[in-house]
């Protein structure tokens, strides 16, 4: 219905253009340019309005530009009613450039390689809003499409400091070559990213950028042991989302480091930064155990999503200390009530454990 209203204005548009334009030719005549008058047998000047004319001023189209201006008007009209507002603005989006550069980072140590953030201005895209880059001499050697991308670093604490050149010219994986480390962290409660590197072969003849591994976790790079290697020290997603709301997810760091066949957790490590307060390197603290153990028992009137958390964070923490026995000695301990019908603590233990088989705790 729309498409033929609008094809009747169109035409009714054309019509009024054209008329406007060549409505009125001279056709050999002679008039007045200014008032239209007859000057055929006429003087100079014209009998009507009295302006003086000669020659091909005498001969010209009579244009009537308001006319033009009117169908003009309608054309657009015809184009608004047939296309509809959202493919025009797509259209009119179409007429910049869709990608826009948000970041320029010089990678590598020999000056060859450059890793480019673009992001997507249209509103009618439906991919991901971000493309990253890697470009060689200024030719896209690799790209790949990302959410929130950030180069070279993610989500560190303020207490660690990164060496210069990490994730841009720094060698990650220890094989040598340094590393572009691409972080794509979800929005949100950021419980859930991936971290992506990149080995860069420098001063070949041909560019080379291998991707060398995904880390499936959220986390940074920190030298843990002060070994002068770096280690990866990662939020352990297992529980993430698990029985709690996401602000509420136990994140528990693991350390990660490198290996012939992938990333493996360093238990000896992650000691030291799961929570210092509970696990010391002589074992668990038992007067800050005592006193979560009291929290969670204080807390028993809140809902299981909130209470929760808490309780599967120290018992998570008693994991990676090496304390499984304890961790469910603790739940069992705290466990409410009131939580039996629904979630019996001992199927919650039971559940707890299928997940550590599947997740990074206790590996
Ligand atoms: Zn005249």
């Amino acid at each position: 219905m729309m498409i033929i209203a609008a094809s009747i204005l169109g035409l009714v548009a054309l019509g009024a253009v054209a008329w406007g334009l060549w409505g009125d030719l001279a056709r050999g005549r002679a008039r007045c340019p200014s008032c239209w008058y007859s000057l055929e047998g006429a003087g100079p000047t014209c009998p009507e309005c009295g302006t003086r004319s000669e020659g091909r001023e005498r001969h010209r189209a009579r244009r009537r530009w308001w006319m033009v201006a009117a169908g003009a008007m309608m054309a657009c009209g015809a184009v608004y009613l047939g296309a509809g507002r959202e493919r025009l603005v797509a259209w009119a989006y179409r007429l910049v450039p869709a990608w826009w550069v948000e970041q320029r980072v010089a990678a590598g140590t020999t000056g060859e390689y450059e890793v480019v953030v673009l992001a997507n201005i249209r509103p009618d895209w439906m991919g991901m809003p971000r493309r990253v880059e890697i470009r060689h001499r200024g030719s896209t050697v690799f790209a790949m499409e990302a959410a929130h991308p950030q180069v070279g670093t993610y989500g560190m604490p303020p207490e660690v400091t990164a060496p210069p050149g990490l994730g841009v010219r720094t060698d990650l994986n220890r094989n040598g070559a340094p590393d572009v480390w691409i972080s794509d962290p979800s929005p949100g409660t950021g419980a859930i990213g991936e971290q992506y590197l990149f080995d860069l072969e420098e001063g070949a003849s041909s560019p080379s950028v291998r991707p060398a591994c995904v880390i499936p976790h959220v986390g940074w790079f920190e030298d843990v042991d002060g070994d002068g290697q770096l280690e990866f020290v990662a939020v352990d997603n297992t529980f993430a989302y698990w029985w709690t709301p996401g602000y509420a997810n136990p994140y528990v760091k693991v350390v990660l480091e490198v290996q012939s066949r992938g990333w493996r957790v360093r238990a000896d490590l992650t000691r030291r930064v799961v929570n210092p307060a509970l696990v010391g390197e002589s074992g668990v603290n038992e007067a800050e155990l005592a006193k979560v153990a009291a929290a969670c028992v204080a807390n028993q009137e809140k809902d299981f999503g909130l209470w929760v958390s808490v309780p599967l964070r120290t018992a998570v923490e008693l994991c990676y200390a090496g304390e499984r026995e304890r961790a469910w000695a603790f739940l069992r301990a705290v466990w409410p009530a009131r939580f039996e019908g629904e979630k019996p603590v001992e199927r919650a233990i039971a559940e707890i454990e299928g997940k550590v088989g599947e997740g990074l705790v206790g590996r």
